[in-house]
């Protein structure tokens, strides 16, 4: 096992017109389990592609700790890939599909069984380690071929792209949980590649963030849910994602239309800026000094509601116990608690209120 480190990697496909991956320095350290997240065509399996060494970057190089990999091809990674859909030889048993990547590599007899047999508990297909591959469901196929990425003990890196599509939704929660146990076992560099917030951040130790080739923000799941450094963090990740409204410092205050929503550390210049602050922490006050709003609908969740507000022109989702009683066109004033809202100019977090 290696820490991954890139030095200026990018990728274009078009002969260098536009970046697919921009130039960028990062190491994935080793042992870490990563979700790499962002929306469709951010560039996730381009990056992907390069750590495996199915495609060379168009620029920098790429380390498995000192040693530059960036023109050795996929076979001599020593890394485990495990893809959106089964990769599987159908006529072989279960057990033989999940022996077949520590037979490659010669691993003892005895090791393999212990492996096999461990990895196919922890999966749940210890009873089905005897049926041929083709006699199972797309979903228990796919969750074969994840047992395959991980029975190896010694590898770079076990490379995971969207590897539970096509598993059945109630079954997912299971299995995410199973690969974490797994990977507390064995130690695995995991870097699993998801454009869904929930996978990534149940799973993650780390969550790298992507979007348009370039990585805007990486930490803990915690720490990008309740610190985005920048505004797309703030919309990607939560559900709703973050409120973004208008606002202008003038002098040492925050103003949003005619209300004074805080004040500033000193330094910020004046100007406009958007706030930005997560449903889960807009709340309610009788009267001023909130900031006035009018109640446009609520969305009865079950388990909480969604009030949808407008301030002035903008929307603004608040998110209260079930049961709220806020009806439409009904007058509220609005709390931004000022260790959860900060400030953006240029889409980069600059301060707090
Ligand atoms: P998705 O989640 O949809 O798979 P992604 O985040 O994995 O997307 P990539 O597949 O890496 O993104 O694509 C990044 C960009 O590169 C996209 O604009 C895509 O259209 C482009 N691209 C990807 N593969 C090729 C290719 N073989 N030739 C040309 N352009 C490509």
């Amino acid at each position: 096992m290696a820490d991954i480190r890139l030095e200026g990697v990018g990728h274009s496909y078009d002969g260098g017109t536009t970046w697919a991956l921009k130039p960028m320095t990062w190491t994935w350290r080793t042992s870490r389990a990563y979700a790499l997240l962002g929306p469709s065509g951010c560039g996730k399996t381009t990056l992907l592609n390069i750590i495996s060494g199915l495609i060379t970057p168009t620029a920098g190089r790429i380390f498995f700790d000192d040693r530059d990999v960036t023109d050795v091809p996929t076979a001599g990674r020593n890394i485990a890939q495990v893809f959106q859909f089964p990769v599987l030889y159908e006529e072989m048993s279960v057990y033989d599909n999940l022996a077949f990547p520590l037979r490659n590599r010669k691993y003892p007899k005895a090791e393999i069984d212990q492996r096999v047999r461990q990895v196919s508990r922890l999966l749940g297909l210890d009873h089905l380690l005897r049926r041929r591959s083709r006699r199972l469901d797309p979903g228990r196929q796919q969750i074969v071929s994840l047992g395959r990425g991980l029975v190896r003990s010694q590898v770079a890196a076990v490379l995971l792209d969207e590897p539970l599509t096509v598993v059945d939704p109630a079954l997912k929660w299971t299995l995410r949980s199973k690969l974490k146990e797994i990977h507390r076992d064995t130690g695995h560099t995991l870097i699993y590649v998801t454009h869904d917030q929930t996978e990534a951040l149940t799973f993650a130790d780390e969550v790298v963030v992507l979007n348009e080739g370039a990585i805007v923000q990486a930490g803990e799941p915690a720490e990008l849910f309740l610190s985005p450094s920048h505004e797309f963090v703030g919309h990607f990740i939560g559900s709703p994602g973050m409120n973004m409204v208008p606002a202008e410092i003038v002098g040492d205050v925050v103003r949003v239309g005619q209300a004074d929503v805080g004040s500033v550390a000193d330094g910020l210049p004046p100007g406009p800026v958007r706030i930005g602050v997560r449903p889960e922490f807009v709340s309610f006050t009788r009267a001023s000094p909130g900031v006035a709003a009018r109640v446009t609908g609520v969305d009865r969740m079950g388990a909480y509601d969604l009030v949808h507000t407008q301030v002035g022109e903008h929307p603004v989702i608040a998110r209260t116990t079930a049961g709220s009683g806020y009806r439409p066109d009904a007058e509220a004033f609005l709390h931004f608690p000022p260790d959860r809202t900060f400030l953006f100019r240029d889409q980069v977090r600059c301060g707090f209120l």
